[in-house]
């Protein structure tokens, strides 16, 4: 059986995460501060703040550039659903726009129909660790005063080209990026996530926020000689990393050059090995842009039935997934908790599951699949994958 993915762990996190338990401190403390500073310097951001996940690093994000019930904001409805929800968690209604088809990013020319006065952010995806057409998304912010927040769960290692140099995501090239430690991205700490931001008084608010908006921190609390009684002025959460994940974490961050490298050199065997299957739709990279792979997405041919591909690959020993969702066609979010850019003109009656402004991502969902990538996987896997998938595309 080949799996779709497998995190790769080795005797290096695990003796990391012994060392955490050994030191005695366990929750987030000494060994979160070093992944925090480690990650601020790959991706060449100011400040590196590390939270329980990436669902929660968007929820402080919106939080910190001032998203209140009733505000609107600018996402895609084709991404996980924790893009959404997070926007839900503030009382917010999400505005989804559709995506470019060839890259299954956020269209840009559809943002701006879809800003009203009521509009507070734009949240843009680096979906499966394709970047996201960053440059054409910040005049659009910038025009309407609007702060950006870059999900980017899957695009830690991912690269974009700006001003002739390529830049990490993350630096970041919005306000605020959101990343992903969950096992299904490139590098794990089991769950966790990660906010990257220039903004000194944006990163002092996720630390409050992150820690129940606990005025002294316990770390200091345990390292002082005087006795120091904190508050709590507002309230807060809890959405901290704990030391034995951040131990992994900076094990796995050290790994990450490589598992791109390695993951890139995989999606290149695959180009050349799917080019050939007549109809399939290959995933398409834009100059400006150096994916991470974090996932290998597809387009089967026109009238091509989904589910059946899909059986007769798990049947041949092949696991694949549909490749991305949309949040607009859940229960979890009737008409009532989202809107899109004519239903905000008041020109779109969308009913549950299909609106006619989310054509593209429509049909994404019913016709992409991801295939097996992972550091590991041999040529011979790969072999086997395409021939199968030629297989069932022609049964
Ligand atoms: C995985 C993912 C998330 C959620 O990440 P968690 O760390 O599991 O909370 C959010 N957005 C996108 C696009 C994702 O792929």
């Amino acid at each position: 059986m080949i799996p779709i993915t497998k995190p790769t762990i080795g005797e290096e996190e695990i003796a990391a995460a012994a060392a955490a338990l050994r030191s005695g401190w366990v929750s987030q403390g000494p060994r979160v501060a070093e992944f925090e500073n480690a990650f601020a310097a790959f991706v060449g951001a100011e400040h590196a703040c590390a939270v329980s996940s990436c669902t929660t690093a968007l929820h402080l994000a919106l939080l910190a550039v001032g998203v209140k019930p009733g505000d609107e904001v600018v996402t895609v409805s084709h991404s996980f659903i924790a893009t959404a929800n997070s926007i839900r968690y503030c009382g917010a209604l999400p505005v989804f726009v559709d995506i470019d088809p060839e890259t299954f990013n956020m269209d840009p020319a559809l943002i701006e129909p879809a800003i009203t006065e009521r509009t507070k952010a734009i949240l843009c995806v680096h979906q499966i660790g394709m970047p996201c057409d960053m440059a054409s998304i910040m005049t659009i912010a910038e025009r309407h005063g609007l702060p950006v927040i870059e999900d980017a769960a899957c695009a830690i290692g991912s690269e974009i080209r700006i001003d002739d140099r390529w830049e990490r995501i993350g630096k970041p090239h919005g306000d605020i990026a959101c990343f992903s430690f969950h096992p299904r991205k490139v590098i794990t700490t089991g769950e966790g996530g990660m906010l990257t931001t220039n903004n000194a008084e944006w990163d002092s608010r996720f630390r409050l926020l992150r820690q129940h908006c606990m005025s002294v921190p316990d770390t200091k609390r345990h390292a002082s000689a005087e006795v120091i009684f904190e508050g709590y002025p507002e309230v807060g959460f809890n959405y901290r990393m704990t030391d034995l994940q951040a131990a992994v974490g900076a094990v796995q961050l050290g790994r990450l050059p490589g598992f791109v490298e390695e993951r890139r050199a995989l999606a290149r065997t695959y180009g050349a090995l799917l080019s050939e299957i007549p109809g399939l739709g290959l995933p398409h990279e834009p100059a400006w842009a150096r994916s991470n792979w974090q996932s290998y997405c597809v387009r089967l041919p026109p009238n091509c039935d989904q589910r059946h591909v899909m059986q007769q690959m798990l049947d041949a020993g092949i696991a694949t997934r549909r490749a991305i969702m949309c949040a607009h066609r859940e229960a979890a979010y009737p008409a009532a908790n989202w809107s899109c850019a004519a239903r905000a003109g008041g020109r779109c009656d969308c009913e549950a599951g299909t609106c006619a402004c989310l054509r593209q991502s429509e049909v994404a969902q019913e016709t992409a699949i991801v295939l097996p990538l992972f550091p590991g996987l041999t040529g011979e896997d790969q072999e086997r994958v395409g021939e199968a998938l030629a297989r069932a595309l022609t049964d």
